[in-house]
């Protein structure tokens, strides 16, 4: 049995030796897709300096000394509105109005807006003029070329992921299409004849429903996966090193099995993975829930090998297994930093198993308006109620055999990218 963090040393140098394959698709379909390198800005955004108000376009030099009691008169020119053509004035011009997002003429350094102007009409129905009381500074209310993006900025670094925000950005600088990460194939397969699908009505006695290949099938979609196959077997070896094989021909990047992976008599996926001449990265890490978890590679001819992750088959066991192993594999494929963890104090004392670092289903909370984590009733491995009740996952150190009240603890979103519901705590 190894600890935890000599399984993610793990798993991060075998991620690190993939080769990830990259593809250029259409902007508008890279949501969640994640970026294989720096994107960089190929024009200024705003591409002119413009308006920010609806006001007037003024030279700031006018207006030294205005004031309530000695204000400047300037007459108005002309207009300009978003979108009009960039007019060359002669420099005699003093004022135009000028709408929100119209080019500033190269004459102006500043903008007023209309609230603070007084406006003077003529009497002849002819040009007007505006009176000013205060000084406008050079730049006031104007939207300098390349104040938001310069060109060569990085607006997105290699590994992030593209989200309703970036596409803002990228579409503001006419990027239409993007290189991201082909999306890693993955085919999960449950082990154990006491399966029956989610359809099935009545269960006879000993068969349960297999409540965990849709977790993980969902979960590892919103990872940025691509689901080859969802299968259950019973626990056939034959069946499964057949099933394997396939994975193997098929090009699967990762395989994700569920159960038989522990000490009991049908727990065959480790000897049948070992007679395939699989490579046990490890099997068995000092975790609560999860223990049997194991990882392992089997080369291929070619290209890259299939990298498999056996989940045991305890519902929050196969959570833990894809939120804090498969999980940091994937940020490491796709070249991200490590997750980091949140620190927030433990609410109550909590007792633990003695060297097992605990994954416990969690809820932030406020108390007394500073923000707590409990970890809930409940933390079998078999109950999924409490998770359903949980925005968190609390970590817990492996020494120890209790946690203390307003101790410091590791928390972490029940999915990477997603914010706590702040609003329901
Ligand atoms: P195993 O790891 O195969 O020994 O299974 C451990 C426990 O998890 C047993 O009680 C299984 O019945 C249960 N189990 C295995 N696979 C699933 C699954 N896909 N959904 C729900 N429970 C499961
Ligand atoms: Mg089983």
């Amino acid at each position: 049995m190894i600890q935890f963090e000599e399984a993610i040393a793990r798993i991060a140098s075998v991620a690190r030796q993939y080769s990830p394959e990259s593809e250029v698709i259409p902007l508008e379909e890279a949501d969640g897709r994640i970026c294989t390198e720096d994107i960089l800005s190929p024009e200024a955004v705003p591409s002119f300096n413009n308006s920010a108000m609806d006001g007037f376009a003024i030279c700031s030099e006018d207006t030294l000394g205005a004031s309530e009691e000695n204000p400047v008169r300037l007459s108005v020119s002309s207009i300009a509105a978003a979108g009009d053509e960039v007019v060359s004035y002669s420099s005699d011009v003093r004022a135009i109005e000028i709408m929100t997002g119209a080019a500033l003429p190269d004459i102006f350094d500043a903008v007023v807006k209309i609230e603070d102007v007084k406006i003077l009409r003529s009497e002849a129905g002819g040009g007007h003029g505006i009176l000013i009381s205060s000084f406008i500074p050079k730049g006031n209310n104007v939207r300098e070329k390349g104040e938001d993006y310069k060109v060569g900025q990085i607006v997105l670094s290699h590994g992030a992921c593209i989200r309703a925000e970036s596409m803002m950005a990228l579409a503001g600088l006419g990027i239409s299409e993007v290189t991201v990460f082909k999306k890693p194939v993955v085919s999960i397969l449950s082990t154990g004849k006491e399966l029956v699908p989610l359809e099935t009505k009545s269960l006879k006695p000993g068969r349960i429903r297999n409540s965990t290949a849709l977790y993980l099938k969902t979960a590892m979609a919103h990872l940025g996966a691509r689901i080859h196959s969802v299968e259950t077997i019973g626990d056939e070896v034959g069946v499964f090193k057949d099933h394997v094989q396939r994975n193997l021909a098929q090009n699967i990047d990762v395989l994700v099995t569920t159960g038989a992976v522990s000490m009991g008599k049908y727990d065959f996926i480790v000897p049948a993975l070992l007679e395939m001449g699989a490579e046990i990265v490890f099997h068995k890490v000092a975790i609560r829930p999860g223990k049997p978890i194991l990882f392992a590679k089997i080369k291929r001819s070619r290209g890259n090998p299939l990298i498999i992750f056996g989940m045991p088959g305890n519902p929050i066991a196969s959570a833990v297994g894809f939120r804090f192993f498969l999980t940091p594999f994937f940020r490491e494929f796709y070249g991200q930093h490590p997750e980091q963890a949140w620190s927030v104090k433990l609410s109550e004392t909590t007792r633990k198993p003695e060297n097992l670092k605990c994954f416990f289903k969690a809820r932030l909370e406020k108390e007394a308006g500073d923000l707590v984590v409990r970890s809930l009733a409940g933390q079998a491995s078999f109950m999924i109620s409490p998770l359903v009740q949980a925005n968190a996952w609390v970590l817990f150190p492996e020494v120890g055999t209790q946690v203390s009240k307003n101790q410091r603890v590791d928390v972490f979103p029940l999915l990477q990218n997603e914010f706590f519901e702040w609003g329901n705590l």
